[in-house]
């Protein structure tokens, strides 16, 4: 099974109602150990991006989406998520120029290219208490998926889960990057906001494809 641009806009559609739908945990979140905007961010990115969907040619590829994700995000979020998901977006979509059907191995290759443009932007490692440690495990186990030969919507699924437990994995570590860092220890004991957008865009994408 592979999926196309119906699959890409109906991810970018549950992700604008997931995220909608956990604003205030997002905002929660974020007012634990930032300045707790990351929902109101988050929300108010991909309320735009779902006013602009309607705009795409009827014949967008899914590279399309991703870039309309990417410049809207990057437009309308501001703060550090902005930049960061917006180039995560922007480069997912380098990933799959010229696709119309998308394969466990390019939507793995997807989830890669959308980390490694975090990292780029953003400089942070494995560990450092930020989406990165929802997106690593996340690129991880979509590769193991696709070396066991799983289809798109088990790669999405494997994903999906990886950014959960990642999530959950920055409760004890101490930031360092972002606003968090400046908090030390007093960080301990919170899920950064960032790691749980990321694991929440991760399970919608599963989700849509049935995975
Ligand atoms: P701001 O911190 O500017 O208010 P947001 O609250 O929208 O922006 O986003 C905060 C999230 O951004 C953090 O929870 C973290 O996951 C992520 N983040 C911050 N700095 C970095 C970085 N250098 N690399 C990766 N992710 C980061
Ligand atoms: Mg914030
Ligand atoms: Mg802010």
């Amino acid at each position: 099974m592979s999926l196309g641009a119906e699959w890409m806009i109906d991810w970018v559609r549950t992700s604008a109602a997931v995220i909608a739908d956990h604003r205030v945990e997002l905002i929660t979140l974020d007012r634990e150990i930032g300045d707790g905007d990351h929902g109101e961010n988050m929300d108010r990115g991909f309320s735009a991006v779902l006013a602009k969907l309607d705009d795409l040619p009827a014949d967008a590829l899914p590279a399309d989406v991703l870039k309309l994700v990417a410049t809207t995000l990057i437009s309308t979020v501001g703060g550090a998520a902005g930049p960061l998901y917006g180039t995560a977006y922007l480069k997912a979509a380098g990933a799959v120029a010229g696709r119309v059907e998308l394969d466990g191995g390019a939507l793995a290759a997807l989830l890669r290219a959308a980390r490694d443009g975090i990292v780029l932007r953003g400089k942070a490692e494995s560990g450092d208490k930020t989406m990165v440690d929802a997106w690593t495990p996340a690129v991880n186990a979509a590769d193991a998926a696709v070396g066991q030969d799983a289809g798109a919507a088990a790669v999405l699924a494997a994903a999906a889960a990886a950014a959960e437990q990642g999530a959950v994995a920055t409760e004890p570590l101490i930031a360092r990057k972002g606003r968090a860092s400046y908090l030390g220890e007093r960080a301990i004991g919170h899920r950064d906001p960032g790691a749980q957008s990321t694991a929440l865009l991760l399970r919608a994408a599963a989700d849509v494809a049935g995975g």
